[in-house]
This record gives C-alpha cells, structure tokens and sequence, in this order.
C-alpha cells in the first residue's frame, strides 16, 4: 500500500492530463452504453411502428450518433496519444530518478550488481510501470463503467436473461484468470530460457578468440543448442496453452451469445420479451465482455508493473553510505600529506583485507607499494578517495580526517591512472576534457604534450576530434593510456595514484608511458603500485604491503641490505628477467 502511494505520487506533475483522461474515459464508456438503447429505440418505436414522422427520427436519431461517435473520436484520441504520453513522462521522471539515484551509489553496490540487470531496470520495469501508469486507472474505470451500466440497463429490461448471462460470465471470468495464471508462468520459464539463450551467446562471441585459439567451436555450438532447444520447447508450451486459452474464450463467448438467442428466443415465443429487447441484449453483450477481458487482463498488468515499481524503489532506496557528513569542509591548496592510522578495512563479506595500517606519507613525496598479488594494494589506494568506507581507524589529508572533507573536493585533488583504461564514447578531444570540462583547447593540446600523446594524436585521421570508444577508432593500450595520463595532467592533482598503470602494456608502450608518467608525478604526493620492481627503486619510500599488513617499508637500498621480504620478491624479479 505504501508503494501504491509512491506510485501514485508520480501522478502528481500531470493531475491536469490524469483527469482530462478520465473524463474522456467516462464520456467514451458513456457513450458505448448509449448505442443499443438508440437502437432500442430505433427497432421499437421507429421501424416497428413506422410513425408518420419515421423519416424526421431516423436522421434526428442519425445525427445525434455522428455528434457522439465525433466526441467519442475525440475522447479516445485524448486518450490513447496523452494517457500513453502521460505514462511516458511518468517514465521518463522515474528514470531520472533512478539514473541520478545510481551514480551516488558507492562501489559496494556495483560490486554485488550486475550491469545487465541494472539496465533491464532502467529499461524493461520501467516501461511496465508505464504501461500500468497509463492503462491501469483508464482501464480499471472504463471497465467498471460499462459493466456498472450495462448489468443496471439489462437488469431493468429483463431480470432473467441477465442472470443467465451474469451466470456464464462467471464462468468465462474463471477461464481466462485460470489460464492468465499458467501462461504467466509459462512467459518468466520463456523470459528465463531467452535470458540462458541470450547469456550463452553474449559469452561465446566476447570469448570467440578463447573458443577459435581451442578449436571449441563444436562444443560451443552444442552447449548453445542445448538452450535453444529448451527454449523452443517452453515456446511450444505457451502456444499450446495460448491455443486453448484463445479458442476456448471464444467457445464461451459464444455459448454465451447462444444461451441468449436460445433462452431469448424462448421468452420471445411466450411473448415476455419483444425482439427489439432481444438485439438490445445481444449488443450489450458487446459492451460487458470486452471490459471483462481488460479487467482480467489488467489483474497482470498491475503485477507487473507493481513487481517493476518494488525493484525501482528497492534500488531507489539504498541509501548511499558514503556521502558528505554535515559540515563537511572543502580542502584549499592541498598540498598532500596522506596518513594511514590504524586502518582496517574488508569487504562485505570478505575476511580482513587491511589490518592496522599506520602510513604517513608526506606532500611530494613519491611512495611505492609492493607485494603480493591479493595483498591488498589495489585496496590500499581505493581508501584515499574514500571509494569504500575504512572499518576502523581514520585516513587523514592534510591533516583532517577524509570523512570530514566534501567528496568533490577530495576526490578533485586525487588523480589515478589504472590499468584499464575507460574512455567513453567520443572524440578524443572530450576524453581527455573529462579531466577538466573547462579547459581550453591550449590546455587540452599542452596536456596531451606532456602526456606523449600530442604525436600520435595529430595522426589520426581527424586528429583531437576522432572518435573514440565503442564506436570509434581503435587505439592500442599505450594510446588509451596516454590519454588517460593526458586526462590527468589536465586534471592536475596534487595526489596521484599510479595502480599498475603499465602492467597491460608491450615493452615499446610501456617505455613511452612510463616516460608521461615520471613527468606527471613531478612535484605531487605520488603512490606507485608497480608490477615491475626495475621501475621504483627511485622511489623516496618503498612499502611491502602483504595480508599480514606492512612488513617492511624504506629506501631500495635500505630493503636490499635488510635481506627481507623485498630483497627476496627483487632477487625473484630479477631471475625471472
Ligand atoms: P592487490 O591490488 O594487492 O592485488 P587487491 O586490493 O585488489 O589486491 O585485493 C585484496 C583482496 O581483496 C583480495 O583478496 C581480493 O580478492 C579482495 N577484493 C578486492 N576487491 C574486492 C571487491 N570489490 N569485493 C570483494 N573483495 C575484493
Ligand atoms: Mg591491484
């Protein structure tokens, strides 16, 4: 109940077009009422007893339904475009809602989602709860309507013909909620079986190169066509039930029809009925059993679409844990003194990642951290920019504590180069520009400069306007990281992060990258995660971060004479050159 109340609260922005749509959808189901009294009419005191004025009241009664069928035009125009547009926009409000909502959501959220189901709630529950936004009032209220007065118009022409039709309704209402319940379950096996189908052929073609380089291609092929199989096989079903459904609605529709000519025609012969009632009947039929249908179909649609609006507000209603405290201050000048106090962190769910970790790191000073894969470096860094929440203890910048800082303003003065690069889809221009979006095209080109990336850039076909990204060239991993350095430089902050920036690249890339990086690291609090030991024994302080926590820190020199975890991890590194 509270969630319809949520619900209902979308309607808000269009009370104006939500009642002008259902005034239309009371003029339109008047109007369907009206007809088969006009023919009453007509048949009964017209045709029947041919008044000297007969052909006045035929075009008097013509005329009158061209004026209601011209309003009714009008109405179900209203209806069908402004109640779908009235749906739409209400779509279109919760999706905002929804996009804004999941960009304040921390990394934990993205770490237990999944993309694919994210965007099937931005796209597929949302268009449910449109459909159920728009049809849902109109068809609950045209159908009442029409069923409302049509029983009350037939109860008062003849009690007994309307008890039976009532009767076989009840039956046809049985029916069709008996089969809307099957196929309902047969739909999610078939939305299931397409999703398997879907899954196999997304990982097939994204592994094609894994698949061809082991000649799999056979097993592929058989795996994909044991889903298929599966999913025809519960397509066969639903049209198997779909057939019965179809062909037995129209069997009752029309059994009803005959109960009614049948027990009419019985009445007609003890002349308790006239004909002209009896055709009066049979159209009303018309008017009841299409709104049941809506009815019945609408118990669905109100499913669905309240199954879809719960997964938007379960998303809508995390509460983003990692946000800006009241009185949170801005940092200005920052120079970049980083201390680690007694800092523990883990994962949801995952044992202790960090344990007690005491670091001070001074403004301009260039760290690296080493260790084993899994030691928790990756992690170590993610904590600075507060992309997850420490457990216990407290990182200061500066001298204040993280979480007492605004997180734009944190987070502006940390760059960070990883190892894959993201640049969205775009010119190169806009991806570097997303480091600074006002920057000049003069800051734009000295930034790619310093990056090595200017060179190669002019070389592309269209220089900084070729687009890049999913749809555009492909550049190879040093150029998608030069830009990313570029990216940084525009950016300019006085703390960077270096996590493995060049493990993915060749030695010829990684030469030239490793050349960018140097120059971007001058003058700024620098944290290099490095995968090759060679590239920091200039570093002014090397930290040994392993699951026991940090077992050594100090200068190359200083470890190698120590003889422990670094000298050994080094002689490792060095052999295996
Ligand atoms: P490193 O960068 O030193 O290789 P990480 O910081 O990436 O190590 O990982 C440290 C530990 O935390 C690993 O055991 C890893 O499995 C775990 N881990 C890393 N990221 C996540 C995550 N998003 N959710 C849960 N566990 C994670
Ligand atoms: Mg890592």
């Amino acid at each position: 109940m509270k969630q319809l109340k949520r619900f209902i609260h979308y309607y808000k922005p269009y009370q104006g077009l939500f009642y002008l749509d259902m005034f239309c959808a009371l003029v339109l189901s008047g109007i369907d009422l009206v007809f088969p009294v006009l023919v009453r009419y007509l048949m009964s005191d017209v045709y029947e007893k041919k008044p000297p004025n007969m052909l006045e009241l035929i075009l008097i009664t013509g005329g009158a339904l061209l004026v209601l069928y011209i309003l009714r035009y009008f109405c179900q125009k209203f209806i069908t475009s402004w109640g779908h547009i009235m749906g739409a926009r209400m779509e279109a409000d919760m999706r905002r809602d929804l996009f804004t909502h999941l960009q304040e959501l921390p990394f934990s959220f993205y770490d237990n989602s999944n993309t694919g189901k994210l965007m099937s709630r931005l796209t597929n529950d949302l268009f449910d709860i449109s459909e159920l936004a728009h049809h849902g009032p109109e068809d609950i209220f045209i159908s009442i309507m029409k069923i409302l007065g049509a029983v009350a118009i037939m109860l008062f022409m003849d009690v007994r013909l309307t008890l039976i039709i009532l009767g076989v309704t009840v039956v046809i209402i049985l029916f069709t909620a008996f089969f809307n319940i099957r196929m309902r379950s047969v739909f999610a096996k078939n939305r299931e079986k397409i999703a398997l189908v879907n899954a196999q052929i997304q990982d097939s073609l994204t592994g094609i190169r894994v698949v061809k380089s082991f000649s799999n291609e056979a097993i592929e092929a058989a795996k994909f066509e044991d889903g298929n199989r599966q999913f025809l096989d519960t397509k066969a079903e639903s049209y198997h039930l779909m057939g019965t459904f179809f062909s037995g609605s129209s069997f009752l529709q029309g059994v009803l029809y005959l109960s009614v000519l049948v027990v009419g025609g019985i009445f007609l012969w003890q002349n308790s009925i006239n004909t002209a009632d009896m055709v009066t009947y049979i159209l009303y039929i018309n008017v009841f059993l299409n709104p049941i249908d809506r009815l019945v179909n609408f118990t669905e649609q109100f499913q669905r679409g309240m199954t879809g609006f719960t997964r938007f507000l379960e998303i809508l209603d995390t509460q983003p844990d990692i946000k800006d405290r009241p009185g949170a201050v801005a940092l200005q000048n920052v120079k970049g003194d980083i201390v680690f106090e007694n800092v523990s962190f883990s994962y949801e769910g995952t044992s202790q990642v960090l344990n007690h970790i005491n670091l001070t790191i001074k403004a301009g000073q260039n760290i690296a951290l080493v260790g084993p894969s899994g030691g928790g470096k990756t992690t170590f860094c993610s904590l600075i920019p507060r992309f997850y929440e420490v457990d216990e203890g407290r990182i200061l910048v500066d001298g204040t504590d993280i979480r007492d800082i605004r997180l734009s303003s944190l987070r502006g003065s940390i760059g960070m180069v990883q190892q894959d690069v993201y640049l969205f889809n775009g010119t190169v221009r806009d991806n570097i520009l997303y480091g600074r979006p006002s920057a000049t095209d003069e800051d734009i080109i000295k930034a790619a400069k310093l990056a090595n990336a200017h060179d190669f850039i002019m070389e592309l076909e269209n220089g900084y306007n070729t687009y890049v990204g999913e749809r555009g060239v492909k550049l190879s991993g040093g150029q998608k990281q030069r830009i990313s350095i570029a990216r940084a430089f525009l950016k300019n902050p006085p703390v960077l992060i270096l996590d493995e920036a060049t493990s993915a690249l060749d030695n010829e890339s990684e030469r030239l990258v490793q050349q960018s990086l140097k120059e971007l690291a001058k003058g700024r609090t620098t944290l290099v995660i490095a995968h090759r030991l060679s590239t920091i024994q200039n570093a002014d302080c090397i930290v040994v971060l392993t699951a026991n926590g940090i077992e050594e820190t100090g200068t190359h020199a200083q470890l190698m004479q120590k003889g422990g975890v670094y000298a050994s991890l080094h002689s490792e590194s060095v052999k295996l050159r």
